[in-house]
């Protein structure tokens, strides 16, 4: 894989950059800019290598051309982000020089493509949200074609898109010589540190809503950790498959081989809690702590208990190499969220130096940032699927296609 980071040559050339530029919104509002922030090293980077840029990315999932998902007021935001105006392609004229120029049209539509070309030799473009396009999630050859038509040279810097094969992400890397961007060689060194790193004992956290998407993770890291720690949905499941009353908890019920597999090929890695925080399912009421098989039918497991995150924070404290995804319980509500808030600060003080610790999960790092400990964790890693396939051992198209 080539590497952005050693390309120094990009003067005069045209880059087709593929960027996460996605960001939860409300109506123009952007309510989470981490990952536009996340773009801008690579932009800086091919600026100051003099080099061209059009913008590739998606946001949202649209249903065809759907306004609301127009990739407008993000464009406006990196502008901002890169102190340059703003303007769109309708109302581009001749005086706009190094600026950001939104490209609101069609690419696939007669001159559109000669149209891009000409405004990004004077002005980094950034094109509608590229989901518009059905062509993407079909991975359409041509359409890959004509995308790759609008530059000299590809560079994928979309990490979180890395697992899905799709037109702008897998396809172009036929048609262009391609490197991996800033992120994703960040991406990329943390996780194979992770994976490769010989530091013991190496304890895996597991928590959150669903087991379904983090069990290829839980398996391939599972084989070389030590410890296993599970709570939130998934310790319901396991506490589930050992027949025990889970009341009307959180749990992914059509799930329950997965878990008996596990129990069964990890047991002596795999470390339960051993006490609850339960309350009234329907009001959150009367919450008390309880053994795991000690909860009744109207109630819900809501968090890990204090013995348990005693018990977890002793492994933890113990631990050389680390990886969490998922809260322990339902964080967002105070009287749930002191398992969680607690395993939080021990996790981020042993990646003082005494652990090598990454985090992944969108709210896992909600969680810890509301523990105020997310700076001082070794490596956050921003992308969800992305992250969980790569850890879970498995080939990403994205990355693949950068061989
Ligand atoms: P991430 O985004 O970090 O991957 P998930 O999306 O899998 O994590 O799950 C996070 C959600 O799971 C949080 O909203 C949290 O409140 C919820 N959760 C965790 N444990 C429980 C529980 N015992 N009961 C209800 N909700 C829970
Ligand atoms: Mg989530």
């Amino acid at each position: 894989m080539k590497f952005l980071s050693s390309q120094q040559n990009l003067s005069g050339k045209t880059v087709l950059l593929r960027a996460d530029l996605d960001a939860p919104r409300e109506g123009n509002k952007i309510l989470d800019d981490s990952r536009i922030k996340a773009s801008v090293p690579t932009i800086k980077y091919l600026i100051d290598q003099g080099a061209k840029i059009v913008i590739v990315s998606k946001n949202g999932r649209p249903k065809g051309w759907q306004e609301e998902y127009t990739l407008k007021p993000i464009a406006e935001y990196i502008a901002k982000l890169l102190s340059k105006n703003f303007v769109s392609a309708k109302e581009y004229s001749d005086q706009y020089f190094n600026e950001v120029v939104f490209f609101e049209g069609d690419i696939t539509k007669e001159g559109a493509v000669g149209e891009v070309k000409k405004l990004s030799q004077k002005n980094i473009v950034i094109l509608e949200n590229i989901r518009f396009y059905k062509q993407e999630e079909e991975a359409s050859p041509v359409f890959a074609k004509q995308l790759s038509s609008l530059g000299e040279i590809f560079v994928n810097d979309a990490f979180a898109m890395m697992h899905r094969n799709e037109a702008s992400v897998s396809l172009i890397p036929k048609y262009l010589p391609s490197f991996a961007g800033l992120n994703v060689e960040k991406e990329l060194n943390a996780l194979n540190k992770l994976l490769t790193l010989k530091a013991d004992p190496f304890i895996v956290i597991i928590g959150g809503a669903k087991i379904s998407d983090k069990v290829g993770a839980i398996k391939n890291l599972g084989k070389s950790a030590e410890h296993v720690l599970v709570g939130g949905g998934p310790a319901n499941l396991f506490f589930l498959a050992q027949g025990f009353e889970i009341g009307e908890s959180l749990c992914e019920k059509q799930e329950l081989d997965v878990a008996k597999d596990l129990m069964r090929n990890y047991k002596q890695k795999l470390v339960l809690p051993v006490d609850v925080v339960v309350a009234k399912a329907k009001d959150h009421t009367q919450a008390r702590v309880c053994k795991p098989d000690q909860v009744l039918k109207d109630e819900a497991i809501l968090d890990i208990g204090p013995q348990t995150t005693l018990f977890f924070s002793k492994i933890v404290k113990a631990s050389k190499k680390m990886v969490w995804n998922g809260p322990m319980g339902l964080f967002e509500e105070k009287q749930f969220s002191h398992g969680t808030m607690s395993l939080a600060l021990i996790f981020a003080a042993r990646c003082k130096g005494y652990a090598y610790g990454v985090v992944g999960g969108g709210d896992t790092l909600d969680a810890l940032n509301k523990a105020k400990v997310l700076d001082q964790i070794d490596f956050v890693s921003t992308a969800g699927g992305a992250t969980l396939d790569f850890l879970a051992g498995e080939n990403l198209p994205g990355l693949k296609a950068l061989e």
